[in-house]
């Protein structure tokens, strides 16, 4: 009988990416075949980066992995996860706020579609508090983002930073 091969799909805003997601992206890759990282491209939190910029810098810094495929979507998750046939999803957690918030879009996302499950994966304590929110802020009043981020965010946000200074 073959094998079946198991794929999951990592959904997100990644505005920008942190080393939180980059963690959680490493580990759901060693459980999986395949892991498809999608971006959210519908969301409503005031985008910092460009989905073409965020989609650029996921696919410099996971380059040298085979089994991960990066995408973007609009619309609702669930037409995606069927648009692939997927329905396995990979989401992280970090505090009890998460949770609540994770629980609830769990529990819709399976009763828009019964084939979808939710896998979660636990913050590693070193990034739990890291959140995209975060390194916006810290980003917008000129902090230093470097120890919080992948390289490639640091680069790209550096360049935007002189992109507006030089308007
Ligand atoms: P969304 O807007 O869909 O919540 P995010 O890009 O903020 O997208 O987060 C994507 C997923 O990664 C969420 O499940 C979130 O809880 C998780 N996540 C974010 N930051 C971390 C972190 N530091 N450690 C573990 N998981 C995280």
């Amino acid at each position: 009988m073959e094998k079946k091969i198991k794929i999951a799909i990592y959904p997100g805003s990644f505005d920008p990416i942190t080393n939180g997601h980059v963690d959680i992206i490493n580990r759901a890759s060693n459980l999986f075949d395949r892991l498809i990282i999608t971006v959210a491209s519908n969301n409503t939190k005031k985008a910092l980066l460009s989905i073409d910029r965020r989609v650029d810098i996921l696919n410099k810094t996971f380059s040298n992995k085979a089994n991960i495929e990066i995408d973007y979507f609009n619309g609702l998750l669930v037409d995606y996860a069927i648009r692939k046939n997927v329905f396995t999803i990979v989401r992280g957690l970090r505090t009890l706020s998460d949770f609540e918030y994770e629980f609830r879009m769990a529990i819709i996302n399976r009763n828009l579609d019964k084939r979808i499950e939710t896998i979660f994966l636990m913050t590693d304590e070193k990034y739990s508090h890291i959140s995209s929110s975060s390194i916006k802020e810290i980003y917008n009043l000129n902090g230093n983002i470097n120890q919080f981020v992948p390289k490639t965010v640091s680069k790209t946000l550096c360049n935007l930073k002189n992109e507006k200074n030089n308007k």
